[in-house]
């Protein structure tokens, strides 16, 4: 069953609010097993928002609008909804005395304008709303369900966890919604796609979405079956052949990110790290550090952004450094292997590159990266050109450097 959410209101529209009851609705609908397949927003203006509905409900069995549910005459959603509908406004005594009453127990009179509030649509069902003033209604439409709700978040949610979660559970047919996440390092987004899509474009059910971040990509499979079990099932079916295509390049299966991955190899294997960063800054012990329980296998780190802390810090020798310059294999390899040997880790990584924008007088090109894996048995260098601004190099490089360990740590002989 398939849900569409319209949320009402022209200060929606500017860039200093954002609709977050259509996250909230989403959430709850997912829980139902109800897919929400469109969502929008709609300024204060009777002929569009009648025109949205129309469709809505020419399209989907749920329809649920928020907000315009106010007194003032911006509030529209009553209106809108009767033209699309065909529906008639009626005046309830018994509402506008109840909002009459309200008031007074706030020691307040109430202004004619709150009695808009107590129109209601011909044949809807009232959903009483304790929170605010702005009654919301529900009304079957030939089988499709259109909700009015207050925009006010507080209201909206008790209203819709309360009086309209229990009903719809009722309608919809029992779904439950599963979601496995596939994550891949090493791969540009494209070839991804490229490679995947001829499995997962013969499935509407799940249904597939790629999240790319630099070095970083999501495969996200939603299935959606009558039982938890079907639905394992299905997934199970469509992963199987994907990652049987990535291979080695998935390094996680429940959407836990490189630094988790990389930190339970180690603690698995009881071996340790550090990091010599170079262009980096810190952001890749960052990432390690950021895992609670990473005391458990990493030492720490050396930020050698100079040649002489390089020298100094990791004894980088000054031959290596004059010969070969700061960004380049010897150096990558010389850094990874003296911060090793000062750290006494089991394995060190090191990052040297030219995060730009300035390529900084280096003979190389912005984006040119190193990186440096050393072990007992001696150290590993790889070269990449990455694409992008500053953030997105020095990102792609802690990216890079993580799965190299990764690589080493569950595929030996890399
Ligand atoms: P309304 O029901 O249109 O009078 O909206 C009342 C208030 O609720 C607005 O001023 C907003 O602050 C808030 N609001 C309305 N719609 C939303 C939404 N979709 N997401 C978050 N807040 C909202
Ligand atoms: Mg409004």
């Amino acid at each position: 069953m398939n849900a569409e959410i319209i949320a009402v209101g022209s200060e929606l529209l500017t860039p200093q609010r954002l609709d977050t009851n259509s996250l909230f609705l989403t959430d709850q609908l997912n829980g139902l097993g109800v897919e929400v397949t469109q969502k929008c927003v709609v300024g204060d203006h009777r002929e569009r928002l009648a025109d949205t509905v129309r469709r809505a409900v020419a399209r989907s069995e749920i329809v649920i609008l928020s907000g315009g549910l106010g007194p003032t005459e911006d509030d529209l959603t009553r209106d809108a909804v009767g033209d699309a509908l065909d529906r008639k406004l009626v005046f309830h005594p018994e509402i506008a005395a109840q909002l009459e009453e309200r008031f007074a127990q706030m020691k307040r009179k109430m202004a004619e304008v709150n009695k808009r509030q107590a129109f209601i649509l011909e044949g809807a069902e009232i959903l009483p709303n304790d929170r605010g003033t702005a009654p919301g209604q529900w009304i079957e439409e030939s089988g499709v369900s259109v909700l009015l709700l207050p925009g006010p978040p507080h209201e909206l949610k008790a209203m819709f966890t309360r009086q309209c979660l229990p009903r719809l559970a009722r309608k919809v047919p029992r779904q439950v919604i599963e979601t496995l996440v596939l994550r891949v390092a090493g791969m540009p987004e494209s070839d991804l796609d490229q490679l995947i899509a001829p499995v997962y474009k013969k499935y509407t059910n799940p249904a597939t979405t790629i999240l790319a971040a630099a070095g970083d990509i999501q495969v996200h499979l939603r299935a959606r079956c009558a039982t938890q079990a079907a639905a394992a099932q299905l997934l199970a079916e469509v992963a199987g052949p994907i990652e049987a295509l990535l291979g080695d390049r998935v390094y996680s299966r429940n959407g836990e990110p490189l630094e988790v991955v990389v930190g339970d190899l180690l603690k698995k294997q009881r071996a340790t790290l550090a990091v010599a960063e170079s262009a980096t800054g810190g952001m890749l012990g960052e990432r390690i550090t950021s895992v609670p329980g990473s005391s458990q296998y990493f030492v720490g780190g050396f930020i050698t952004y100079t040649n002489r802390m390089k020298a100094e810090a990791l004894g980088v020798s000054k031959s290596i450094l004059e010969q070969f310059g700061a960004v380049s294999k010897e150096t990558a390899e010389a850094m990874a292997l003296g911060a090793r040997r000062r750290s006494g880790a089991t394995y060190a990584l090191s990052i040297t590159g030219v995060a730009g924008p300035d390529s900084g007088g280096e003979s190389a090109p912005v984006g040119t990266t190193y990186i440096g894996l050393a072990d007992a048995a001696g150290c590993q260098v790889i070269h990449r050109q990455f694409l992008g601004d500053r953030t997105r190099i020095r990102t792609f490089a802690g990216q890079w450097a993580l799965d190299l360990l990764r690589r080493k740590l569950t595929l030996p002989g890399v």
